[in-house]
């Protein structure tokens, strides 16, 4: 019979959420022997690519923000809105994520809207500290060694063809991928969105909820809008629409996720080189993620590109600058200084208006309500998801009710931890998720280091 190794405690999942969780737990308990096991041949790849290279690592609201109500304001970026993260958030906040990065010698520096990078903006110090980490903390890094099965001591003490434990402190025995056999008190899952994580939680009793993309961009068939790829807005109003008769074939549960005024929300907004980008998009991507799903992606984006004028005042003004600019081209002379010349001709074909015509000429009632109508909704039809490598993040997983939400230890086996994404836990950009991940892991740790000490 192969002898197996023992740790204390094996991190299954060398990402964000794993390395800090092993990191953490050596910080509050370092008598216990920490071990990551890791599928691939190399570890932290979604860090290394995060936040295009930069990793924003996690996100400090206004200062405006009072300290006592950070943790509840942080859970307002969380669109699935979990009650059970706001004890994660109390005990570690994105303060004390960047005070850990900086007592570790990685100093950052927050961006105006609160997004927070190392000061180096690569990705590689985050990845660096966690390496150094390990190191001198001993925690052994086995790369290559994707755990494929998992059982628990009881299953083996019922069922003699299973293989029995050499080791007496150990609850749970681990198959690698390499037919390496790893005991352990406790484990901790940290395998992010990888099916055979599904599958390692599932065989643990941990029950899932469906799962879904969100954070991506959208795909739209409209060659003139593609052609203005790289063409930006500071600020618009996004809002997703879904034809009545499909809406109607949601399930409740996705219906629900539908507010009675319709998915709305504002930031930037980027044309690309297939459809549409920026933190509007994203936004509505994240907000509407179960409805996108369920519509297979076919829904109408509806854009606002001057959110702070209604249509009254924008009809003033255009009438204003008909006057004001009668002899001009009105491709030549566009009223509204947030709308870049190429954005405001696009919006003039929408219209139907030809781009060579003087503004004296541009009728009252054809021309100038159709053009606010375009600057107020314009119509983009979503015909897919974006096609590269821009799905940030998976909505669904672990379900929360199956975890202890103080401790994150499974209900069905004791011993076993969820961190990170893998838990049915997704946040919008700009550092939420990372945050989760460093929360979460916070909790695990603490929790683990308790029990320890408890059972001394
Ligand atoms: C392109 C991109 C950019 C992003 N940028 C940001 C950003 O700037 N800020 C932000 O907050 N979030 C960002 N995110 C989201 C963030 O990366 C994730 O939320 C985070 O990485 C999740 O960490 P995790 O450790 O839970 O999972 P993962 O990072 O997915 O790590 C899980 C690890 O477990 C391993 N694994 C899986 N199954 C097994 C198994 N059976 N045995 C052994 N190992 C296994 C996997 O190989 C993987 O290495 C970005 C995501 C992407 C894709």
């Amino acid at each position: 019979m192969a002898t197996s190794l023992y740790y204390d405690c094996l991190v299954v999942g060398g990402g964000a959420s794993g390395f800090f969780t092993a990191i953490r737990l050596k910080e509050e308990a370092p008598q216990l022997s920490v071990c990551i096991v890791e599928g691939q041949q190399s570890t932290l790849g979604k860090v290394k690519i995060s936040g295009g290279g930069r990793c924003n690592v996690t996100h400090i609201l206004p200062e405006t923000t009072e300290n006592s109500t950070i943790p509840k304001a942080l859970m307002g970026f969380y669109p699935r809105q979990y009650p059970q993260l706001l004890g994660h958030f109390i005990n570690w906040s994105p303060q004390q994520m960047l005070d850990w990065l900086e007592k570790h010698g990685v100093p950052t520096h927050v961006e105006k809207d609160g997004r927070a990078f190392p000061a180096s903006d690569d990705s590689g110090s985050i990845v660096h500290v966690f390496e150094s980490a390990c190191e001198a903390w001993g925690i052994p890094i086995r790369t290559g060694a994707r755990v494929t099965d998992v059982v628990e001591r009881s299953a083996t003490e019922a069922n003699p063809h299973l293989p029995t434990f050499q080791h007496a402190e150990a609850q749970f025995m681990l198959r690698l991928s390499n037919n390496t056999l790893i005991e352990a008190k406790t484990i901790v899952l940290a395998t992010g969105s990888s099916e055979s994580g599904y599958q390692l939680a599932e065989q643990l009793g941990l029950s899932l909820t469906p799962k879904v993309p969100s954070l991506f961009t959208f795909k739209i068939d409209d060659a003139e809008l593609v052609e203005l790829a790289g063409v930006s807005l500071p600020w618009v109003k996004g809002k997703l629409q879904f034809p009545k008769a499909l809406q109607e074939t949601f399930t409740k549960a996705v219906q629900k996720t539908i507010p009675k005024s319709g998915i709305v929300q504002e930031g930037a907004f980027l044309v690309t080189h297939w459809g549409v980008s920026g933190p509007v998009v994203l936004k509505l991507s994240a907000w509407g993620a179960f409805a996108l799903e369920a519509s297979q992606y076919q829904a109408t984006f509806l854009l606002d590109s001057l959110p702070s004028l209604n249509d009254e005042t924008i009809m003033t003004v255009l009438r204003d600058e008909r006057v004001a600019s009668a002899k001009k081209w009105i491709a030549n002379a566009c009223p509204f200084e947030a709308l870049p010349k190429r954005w405001w001709v696009y919006l003039l074909n929408k219209a139907g208006i030809d781009e060579f015509t003087p503004w004296q000429e541009v009728g009252e009632k054809r021309a100038i309500t159709q053009l606010c109508e375009v600057l107020k909704r314009l119509a983009l039809p979503i015909t897919g998801k974006g096609v590269f490598k821009e799905e940030f993040v998976t909505a669904g997983g672990v379900s929360l009710p199956s975890v202890n939400p103080n401790s994150l230890e499974a209900k069905t086996t004791a011993g076993c931890y969820v961190v990170g994404e893998l838990l049915n836990v997704d946040g919008l950009t700009g550092g939420f998720n990372f945050h989760h991940c460093w929360a979460s892991a916070n909790t695990v740790a603490c929790a683990i280091a308790v029990k320890e000490e408890s059972s001394l």
